[in-house]
């Protein structure tokens, strides 16, 4: 049995027939996918060539169980949204909370790959990071499941309170869900900033205070006002330019955070000394646990984290397509529908 499935060729995604994934005596099942979001790592991914030749792109999938082999109370037909990847909670990483260092949690995956009509998921998938879809949300609307999860991490690595204040630098799909994520775990004052206008107005709708940051001095000035002088107690950095840095740099204030949330085309750092001479903390954070992943669930259902109208829809055969209209800026969001 053959199923349609993009492939990547040459840094290309390319619509190919594969073998549809089967059960046999796994454990786990098979879904039928509905739809996957397109995450900026796939991006990266494909660019750069860490998406090898063969490679199936995709984990933020959304589809309807067809074949069932597992102890859970999952059933057949159970539509649901899983994530990619399981911690062993075993190991040093995990024993440190650092899920997404450890060597299970990198090994496992869905087979083949989000952007494919079938995919399997193991055991340990449907026991740790899948749930059923909720019944007020669309298909689209949940596959932020596995973003949020991502955010929900970093934003709790953030350690914040409800004095606190944030300044999100990019309000792409990853800023607009960060500030809103600050906004309902924190209950704190945050502002977003970035250089596109339709953005801007996007994220102030949803309670994100936000400005355009073309120009440094100026956006300084503004937070400085709006924090008695200070600065911003935490920036979260989801701007994948390298000048964002020294933005970060300007609104901080000194003792505070920076969540880098964002890879950036020459692995530019952070200034040692103002490190050093501020007490600045700079940490990084990667890819969720399951219990961040519950977290983003309920905030998703709760609708305490705003979804509706922000994704562009893609069929599979323009998965290409949504890759470069993301890459230029064309939409906010793509999620490739595999079915109806
Ligand atoms: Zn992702
Ligand atoms: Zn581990």
């Amino acid at each position: 049995m053959y199923m349609k499935a993009a492939i990547v060729e040459n840094h290309k995604n390319i619509i190919k027939n594969l073998e549809k994934p089967s059960l046999g005596e796994k454990k786990g099942a098979i879904v039928q996918v509905f739809g996957c979001g397109l995450c900026g790592s796939d991006i990266v991914k494909l660019k750069t060539g860490k998406a090898k030749n063969g490679t199936v792109l995709g984990h933020e999938i959304v589809g309807k169980i067809v074949e069932i082999n597992s102890d859970t109370d999952f059933k057949l037909n159970d539509e649901i949204v899983s994530s990619h990847h399981i911690p062993c909670f075993n190991c040093e990483y995990c024993k440190n909370e650092h899920y997404s260092m450890c060597e299970h949690f990198k090994s496992t995956n869905i087979f083949p790959g989000g952007f494919s009509e079938y995919i399997y998921l193991s055991d340990e998938h449907l026991k740790n990071v899948a749930y059923k879809i909720p019944e007020n949300l669309t298909y689209e609307e949940i596959s932020f499941y596995e973003p949020l999860g991502c955010i929900v991490r970093a934003v709790k690595r953030a350690d914040l309170n409800n004095k606190s204040t944030v300044l999100v630098i990019g309000l792409g799909s990853i800023g607009y869900l960060s500030g809103q994520a600050f906004n309902a775990i924190y209950n704190c004052k945050t502002f977003g900033c970035d250089l596109l206008e339709d953005r801007i107005n996007l994220a102030n709708s949803v309670g994100i205070e936000s400005f355009n940051s073309a120009d440094f001095e100026k956006s300084e000035q503004y937070i400085k006002e709006k924090t008695n002088g200070m600065g911003v107690d935490a920036v979260f950095m989801t701007s994948g330019s390298d000048k964002a840095i020294e933005l970060a740099l300007k609104t901080v204030r000194n003792g505070g955070k920076i969540v880098v949330f964002a890879s950036t085309p020459n692995n530019m750092g952070y200034a040692n000394n103002e490190i050093y001479y501020r007490e600045l903390t700079v940490f990084g954070s990667y890819s969720p646990a399951p219990v961040d992943l519950k977290t983003s669930y309920e905030l998703l259902k709760s609708e305490k984290v705003k979804v509706k109208n922000i994704s562009t829809i893609y069929e599979l055969d323009d998965v290409q397509k949504a890759f470069d209209d993301t890459v230029s800026n064309k939409i906010f969001k793509a999620y490739i529908k595999i079915k109806e």
